[in-house]
């Protein structure tokens, strides 16, 4: 009786301190150890520290705009609009994207030669919004590094278990895997961000296509994090074809990708 006491007294005080929030994309409470604050400040903390791993940023003034602009009329139609939204690109080979939590979103340059259309960046980078719009990065990171760790890092406060280095943490956070249902959601999530922001959503399919026709030339580090695409295009096809069919005037932007990234990542 008394151990029971004890943890509900436990999960009491857990429960008052870090508070169970509200997934905004599927409605459903979730446990939640970090306050959004700390969203911001481990963001805020790591993306120095991405950057530096994966080849820095692009050397491009334009090009890193072209991709802030896509990625705000994003950020802006998201569930989660009052947080500060910063969209990088990284100066690295490998395909892929990723977020941190507080609205830090990287693509690498390895991605963006991929892509043809500005509505495919936009799928990319909606569906990474989503991901930070969940806080499923937040919920990963502390379920799979530690919460102390993480803070400790944050706050520089040493404790005995706080004995990683960035450089450890940051390959650790590079390596968190979704469930697939974080997946489906931040796919369909980013999916409708993209129509409300006035995009293609097919661009998010053709992502998709794209990253499974590059799998087939070689291992994709996309596909070390994500699901793999078949299933994806499927549902998402479906969804266009029952929700979005008859949008008209939805924007591909396939010049203005060109001349703004294509174009650049020749120079660089
Ligand atoms: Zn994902």
């Amino acid at each position: 009786m008394r151990a029971k006491l004890r943890f509900l007294t436990t999960s009491l005080i857990l429960c008052l301190c870090a508070g169970c929030a509200v997934n905004p994309i599927t409605g459903e409470e979730e446990l939640m150890f970090m306050t959004e604050q700390q969203d911001v400040a481990i963001g805020k903390k790591y993306a120095p520290e991405i950057e530096k791993q994966m080849g820095g940023k692009i050397n491009s003034g334009s090009l890193q705009n072209y991709v802030d602009v896509v990625g705000q009329k994003i950020a802006r139609v998201s569930h989660r609009r009052s947080w500060d939204y910063h969209f990088v690109a990284l100066n690295d080979d490998s395909v892929n994207a990723l977020a941190l939590p507080g609205g830090y979103i990287f693509i690498t340059k390895g991605m963006l030669k991929h892509l043809t259309t500005e509505s495919q960046l936009a799928g990319i980078l909606a569906h990474e919004t989503a991901h930070v719009v969940a806080r499923d990065t937040a919920v990963l990171m502390s379920r799979e590094i530690g919460i102390d760790i993480l803070l400790a890092a944050v706050t520089s406060k040493s404790t005995s278990r706080s004995v990683l280095t960035a450089a450890d943490l940051t390959r650790q956070i590079l390596g968190l895997r979704f469930s697939r249902k974080d997946e489906r959601d931040a796919d369909l999530a980013g999916l409708d961000y993209m129509v409300r922001a006035g995009y293609d959503p097919n661009g998010m399919v053709e992502t998709m296509q794209m990253l499974q026709n590059q799998q087939q030339v070689r291992p994709i580090e996309f596909f070390s994090t994500h699901p793999a695409p078949a299933n994806r295009m499927a549902y998402l096809k479906a969804r266009i074809g029952s929700r979005y069919r008859n949008r008209e005037g939805l924007r591909t932007g396939k010049e203005d990708f060109r001349s703004a990234v294509l174009e650049r990542l020749k120079d660089n």
